[in-house]
């Protein structure tokens, strides 16, 4: 038996659609048409009608998405974006890349995601647009979000790149805000064979602005109205995403399924006092791009090393909060500015929680968890005595 768990098994996967997914590939050869075109429209309807959006236009990447959408809103210099300084680095990255300047609000500890609450006393005159993060595949706080935001006249933009189909009570991620970008980077649920990324929005006037400047902001050909970028997606990976996109429920039930699975392993193995799983509330649908659990942070790093020893992947996201990352210096901001970010980045571990991961794999991630906590136990106790 190979106990091997990598953190994520692309091969695995691709093993289960292979003559779909050359099949689609072969078609776009055959038409030798590659960027945007058919497959990439079939694609936005796919993916508009799975967020339950009006609107979805493909992009070359999470990243552009969310610079496309930030553009939507003329979004520069002298301009404030609210966002977290828990998340990737694009979060904050597109804000700066414009000009304008990333406010962090710190998380909530429990959800990893933007501190709702705390969101009004930071908007300002100068505030032109709050993005939250869906970390992990939760949705943050966006019933109470809607609300500051509509008080003070502000857009949401979703930074939704990890969490495609994931749910706030029955609204789907990409009609939470006024426009919400999501990813196809390999790692995330619903991954292509390079980069790739879309924006969804039940606005027409939103989406068109982005469709322009997706294309240089060209319309008609040659005649630009506005600067745009490149930003666009291709059909290659349109009809990879298309193929994958029909095994995303099958896959996301996967990912919950394994989630669960957790918690009873780590409360049979008396790890529960050790270990903080995630919390999965009953009115949000968890997509779990990440399974991300929390142990002491002196422990941290160690369990880690332990693990990688064993045979099991697993990754830190992320290890610097953003508040703290050298080409945002001129911020200003010191380390226990955002304590509950920062406590974070100190404790948490992402364990492997991909679709294909079988029972005997997940056995062996938590009895080598077991094993290292026993182990490290005994050292605590000694250096007590
Ligand atoms: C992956 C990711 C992005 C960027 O997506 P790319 O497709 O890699 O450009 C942005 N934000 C978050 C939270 C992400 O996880």
């Amino acid at each position: 038996m190979n106990h091997v768990v990598p953190l994520l098994d692309l091969r695995a996967q691709f093993a289960t659609i292979r003559e779909e997914i050359n099949a689609a590939i072969q078609r776009v050869v055959e038409a030798q048409q590659f960027i945007l075109g058919p497959e990439v429209e079939s694609l936005e309807r796919e993916v508009a009608s799975y967020c339950r959006a009006n609107h979805a236009v493909g992009c070359s990447s999470g990243t552009d998405a969310l610079l496309l959408a930030l553009m939507a809103f003329d979004i520069g210099p002298g301009d404030e974006v609210i966002t977290t300084p828990y998340s990737f680095f694009a979060t904050a990255g597109v804000i700066q890349r414009l000009g304008a300047k990333p406010v962090f609000v710190d998380i909530d500890p429990e959800s990893f995601n933007i501190d709702v609450a705390a969101v009004a006393e930071r908007i300002t005159p100068r505030t032109k647009a709050i993005m939250p993060v869906h970390l992990y595949g939760r949705t943050a706080d966006m019933g109470l979000l809607a609300k500051i935001a509509e008080r003070h006249g502000v857009p949401v933009i979703e930074d939704a790149c990890q969490a495609i189909g994931a749910e706030y009570r029955s609204w789907r991620a990409g009609t939470l805000g006024r426009v919400a970008a999501f990813s196809f980077f390999p790692t995330k649920n619903l991954g292509g064979f390079g980069d790739g990324g879309m924006i969804a929005t039940n606005y027409q006037d939103v989406a068109d602005k982005i469709r322009m400047l997706r294309v240089h902001g060209m319309e008609p050909k040659y005649y630009h109205k506005l600067v745009g970028i490149n930003g666009r997606l291709d059909a290659l990976q349109a009809a990879v995403l298309r193929v994958k996109l029909r095994y995303l429920d099958r896959w996301t039930a996967a990912r919950q399924a394994h989630a669960r699975c957790y918690e009873t392993l780590f409360a049979a193995h008396r790890l529960d006092g050790w270990i903080q799983p995630p919390h999965e509330p009953a009115s949000l649908r968890h997509v779990f791009n990440q399974y991300v659990i929390r142990v002491p942070a002196a422990h941290r790093d160690p369990l880690r090393k332990h693990l990688t020893e064993h045979g099991v992947g697993t990754e830190i996201y992320y290890p610097v909060p953003l508040h703290l990352q050298q080409c945002f210096a001129d911020l200003g901001h010191r380390p226990g500015d955002f304590p509950n970010s920062e406590r974070a980045a100190a404790e948490t571990i992402a364990l492997p929680v991909y679709p294909e991961m079988t029972a005997a794999q997940q056995m062996h991630v938590v009895q080598s968890i077991a094993a290292y906590a026993e182990a490290a136990g005994q050292r605590i106790k000694r250096s007590a005595a």
